[in-house]
C-alpha cells in the first residue's frame, strides 16, 4: 500500500476496522470512571521550563486513553467504536508523509489510532491542570496533551460517521474519503470539527472571534485557517445540529470553495439535508 494513503483513509478501509470491532462494555461504568478520574488528577512531571516531559506525556496518554474516550462519548452522546493511542516523536513521520504533514503537528490520525507527539512542545497536560499564569499572554492555544487526544478522537469519529453512512448506502463526498481529492474546504471542515470537539469540551483557549473579510487574509496562515477559523465557522452549526448530525450533513455535501468560504453561513444554510439523501438511497435500493 502506498504510504500516503495510510494517513488519510478511504471510508472503505476504515469500515473494515469498524465492523469487526466489539461493542463497548458498559457495566461497572461509574466505578471505572471514578477510578480513572483519580488517575487523571495525578500529577505528571514538568521539565525545568515548566512544560510536560516526554516521559510524562507517554505516561499521561497511557493512563488516560480510555478516560478521555469515555469523556468524549458522554459529552457528545456518541459511541466510539474503535480508537487507540500511541506516542512517538513525529519528526520521523515528516520524511514519510511530506505532502500530508508540515511539521509542528502534535498528533497524527491513522486508521483506528492516533500517534500523539511525545516532544516537549505542550504547554500542559490539559487546559484545566495548567497554571493560568503560563497561559496569560497566549490568546489562542490547544497545545495540551488532552486537547490533542480529543482532536484525534474527533477525526476518528468523522471516519466512523462516514463508514456508517456508507453502510447505509449513502456516500460521503469524495473530498472527504479520497486523500487525492482533498480540498481546502474538506480539510477545513475536518479540522474544524476536530477543533470544535476540543473547544466544546473546554480543553482549548480561544481568544478573539475576529474573522478576516478577504480570502487572502483568511488563508494567510495555515494553522490559523485550519485550526482556528474552521472552528469559529462551524461552531454554531455543530452546536445546533449535534456532532453526529452535523458531520453527516457536512460530509454528504461538496465542501465549500473560496467564494462560498466567504459566505460560509449562507453555504451552511443551503446544504443538502442528509435525510433527503437517505430517502432517495432507500428508494434506489428497492428491487
Ligand atoms: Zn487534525
Amino acid at each position: 500500500m502506498n504510504n500516503l494513503s495510510k494517513l488519510v483513509l478511504t471510508a472503505s478501509m476504515v469500515l473494515a476496522g469498524l465492523i469487526i470491532s466489539p461493542k463497548k462494555i458498559d457495566c461497572s461504568f461509574d466505578y471505572f470512571l471514578k477510578d480513572k478520574q483519580i488517575v487523571q488528577e495525578k500529577e505528571y512531571p514538568l521539565n525545568d521550563k515548566g512544560f510536560p516531559t516526554t516521559e510524562g506525556i507517554e505516561q499521561y496518554v497511557k493512563d488516560n486513553e480510555y478516560t478521555v474516550i469515555e469523556e468524549f462519548e458522554r459529552f457528545f452522546n456518541v459511541s466510539i467504536n474503535s480508537m487507540g493511542f500511541e506516542t512517538d516523536n513525529l519528526e520521523g513521520y515528516l520524511n514519510v508523509y511530506p505532502d500530508e504533514i508540515r511539521g509542528g503537528e502534535l498528533g497524527l490520525y491513522f486508521e483506528d489510532y492516533a500517534v500523539i507527539s511525545n516532544s516537549e512542545d505542550y504547554l500542559g497536560y490539559s487546559l484545566k491542570t495548567t497554571d493560568s499564569k503560563k497561559l496569560a499572554n497566549i490568546p489562542d492555544t490547544y497545545a495540551f496533551v488532552k486537547a490533542t487526544m480529543i482532536h484525534e478522537i474527533g477525526h476518528d469519529y468523522i471516519e466512523q460517521v462516514i463508514a456508517e453512512l456508507l453502510a447505509q448506502g449513502i456516500h460521503a463526498s469524495p473530498e472527504y474519503t479520497d486523500y487525492r481529492r482533498t480540498t481546502d474546504g474538506s480539510r477545513f471542515n475536518k479540522e474544524g470539527i476536530a477543533q470544535y470537539c476540543v473547544r466544546a469540551m473546554n480543553e482549548s483557549k480561544m481568544g478573539s472571534n475576529h474573522i478576516p473579510k478577504s480570502y487572502e487574509k483568511l488563508t494567510a496562515d495555515y494553522y490559523t485557517f485550519y485550526y482556528k477559523y474552521s472552528e469559529l465557522f462551524l461552531r454554531n452549526f455543530l452546536k445546533e445540529k449535534g456532532l453526529r448530525e452535523g458531520i453527516r450533513t457536512l460530509v454528504v455535501n461538496t465542501p465549500a470553495g473560496p467564494a462560498q468560504m466567504m459566505n460560509f453561513d449562507e453555504w451552511l444554510d443551503n446544504l443538502k439535508n442528509v435525510w433527503d439523501i437517505e430517502k432517495h438511497s432507500l428508494l434506489y435500493q428497492q428491487p
